[in-house]
């Protein structure tokens, strides 16, 4: 299944919380702001990713978002509702 996930670069206060539950999917950029894994069939736009996600993986990056102290991570499911 496809989830769009967006972090708000200015609400990540690059905690690491994100990476500690969700290492396959976050990484801390050079100025220590989270930053979602891309991969090759990965769609990029505007600072929002849509990745293909198994159902294990979902509820992974959901828990992700749910440990952010600053909320800056959003998460949309396949049917385009917003579930973080
Ligand atoms: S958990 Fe939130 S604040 Fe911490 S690095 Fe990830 S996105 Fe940033």
């Amino acid at each position: 299944m496809k989830v769009r996930v967006k972090v708000d670069q200015k609400l990540c206060i690059g905690s690491g919380s994100c990476m500690v539950i969700a290492s396959a999917h976050f990484s801390l950029n050079k100025k220590g702001k989270a930053e979602i894994k891309q991969s090759e069939n990965d769609k990029s736009t505007d600072n929002e990713l849509v990745i293909n996600v198994s159902s294990a993986e979902k509820k992974q990056l959901l828990e992700a978002a749910q440990a952010c102290p600053s909320q800056a991570i959003s998460i949309v499911d396949e049917n385009g509702k917003k579930i973080y």
